[in-house]
Formats: C-alpha cells, sequence, structure tokens
C-alpha cells in the first residue's frame, strides 16, 4: 500500500530518494505545497491542545470549592462560639442573681436563725466560687468568638476573592475558547483547501509518513542536512529537492524534503 517506497527501504535498508508525482501525465507536486498543509495542520494541533487546557481550566472549580467549603465550616464554628458565649453569659447571670438573692436575704434581717446564717453564708462562698469560674468561662468563650470571627472573615473574604477571580476568568477563558474554535475552523477550511489540490497519492504517502513519524511528514533541507533527522544529505538528493520537479524522500528517515 506503501507503493515503492517502503519497498525499496525493505530492499536496501534506506530509503530510496524516489521521485513522488511528477511523473508523466501527473501534475506536479510542490513539496511547498505539502509543507503548508503541514504548517496548517500543526497550527489546528496547537490549538486544539489549548482548547482542550481552557476547557479543563473551567471545568477545575476544586480550588473555588474548597475555599466555599471553608467559609462555611468557620461560619459554623463562630455560630457554635458565640451559642457557647452566651451559655456561659447566663450561667453567670443566674448566679449572679443567686447571690444578689442570697445577700439580700443575709442583710435583710428577716433570717435570725444562726444556723440558717450559717448556711446562707457557706452557701454564698460556693456562689461567689461558681460565679468567678462562670465569669473566667465567659471571658474565655469570648477570646474563642474573637478568634472564630477573625477566621470566619478571612475564609469569606478569601471565598469572595477567588468567586470574582473565578468569574473574570471564566470571561477571559470562555472568549478565548471562542476565539480557538474560529481559528480552528478557519484553519481547517484551509487544510481541506490545501488538500484539493494534491492527488489523493500524494495525500496517501504524505498521511503516512506523518503516522509514522511522528507527525512529521514534510521536513526542511538547510545546511545540506535534513533538518527532522539531522542527517546529511547526498548532493543529488539536494538537487533534486532545490529543483523541486518532484518529491523527493530523505534518505535517512523517509521524509519529504522541502529547501528552506
Ligand atoms: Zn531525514
Amino acid at each position: 500500500m506503501h507503493g515503492p517506497f517502503l519497498q525499496s527501504r525493505q530492499r536496501s535498508g534506506q530509503w530510496a530518494a524516489d521521485p513522488v508525482g511528477g511523473r508523466r501525465g501527473r501534475r506536479v507536486v510542490s513539496s511547498r505545497q505539502l509543507y503548508d498543509l503541514q504548517q496548517i495542520e500543526t497550527q489546528v494541533q496547537q490549538r486544539q491542545r489549548s482548547r482542550k487546557g481552557i476547557v479543563e481550566k473551567l471545568a477545575d472549580t476544586m480550588a473555588l470549592q474548597a475555599a466555599q467549603q471553608q467559609a462555611v465550616a468557620t461560619r459554623k464554628a463562630l455560630d457554635t462560639a458565640r451559642a457557647d458565649l452566651k451559655d456561659a453569659e447566663l450561667l453567670s447571670q443566674q448566679i449572679a442573681k443567686k447571690i444578689k438573692d442570697a445577700d439580700n436575704q443575709l442583710y435583710s434581717g428577716r433570717t435570725s436563725n444562726t444556723k440558717e446564717l450559717v448556711n446562707l453564708q457557706s452557701d454564698l462562698k460556693m456562689l461567689k466560687r461558681q460565679v468567678k469560674e462562670a465569669e473566667n468561662q465567659v471571658i474565655e468563650m469570648m477570646a474563642k468568638v474573637e478568634q472564630a470571627e477573625k477566621a470566619a472573615a478571612a475564609a469569606q473574604v478569601k471565598a469572595e476573592v477567588m468567586e470574582q477571580d473565578r468569574a473574570k476568568q471564566k470571561v477571559v477563558l470562555t472568549q478565548e475558547q471562542g476565539q480557538l474554535t474560529q481559528e480552528i475552523a478557519n484553519l481547517e477550511r484551509d487544510a481541506a483547501q490545501a488538500k484539493t489540490g494534491l492527488p489523493p497519492q500524494t495525500l496517501g504517502l504524505y498521511q503516512t509518513i506523518k503516522t509514522a513519524r511522528g507527525g512529521v511528514a514534510v521536513s526542511a533541507m538547510s545546511g545540506g542536512l535534513c533538518r527532522a533527522c539531522g542527517m546529511q544529505l547526498p548532493s543529488h538528493v539536494l538537487q533534486k529537492v532545490r529543483a523541486d520537479k518532484e518529491l523527493v524522500r530523505c534518505t535517512s528517515c523517509g521524509r519529504i524534503l522541502f529547501a528552506a
């Protein structure tokens, strides 16, 4: 299916600089045309890769989601800290009221029973110890609330900044995506047009070499070298390539040579 080219390589172990096209009765194909086609197709591939990268970026919301989750979590922690503070304040107030009641009873003169007075004083002592503990608890909880407020505010700001950045990024990326899609469509049209000028056999050869040689079917020839594989080319090959009357392949890698 590859014509005499593969066969000649199989025989000699080398790609023969066989002519392709340009024979009697066939239109002469300049290597320039194939080189141009390759350039267009390479540009299509580059843009397709860029577009794929954009699609991936648009789909990747992990960092934003993590920031949003962090904002929710710190907000919950703040609510809990505030509820704990309220409880501590309530307890402190309740004990303070008990102290006030006991004080009132003690100094009202209504209690004259010694045992009762002793009990009241003992209760007061205990209550005052308890209120001290409760007040310490309130102070501790206030510090925790303050800390939680800072953490929640920071997480909220971070999430908001990321949301804004994301929105801006989305606009830019979507725009780039649209532009690339347009460019790809234009280039594909150019490629199709470039192909219409080429005989099917030449196109088939181009595709075969392209597939076999890492997407590069046409190599520039300069300084007497095939630029794709770096091999020095025989002088008769150089002459044929420069003459551009037929397609000439590198004697080493088999790529179609183009005089750069
Ligand atoms: Zn080569």
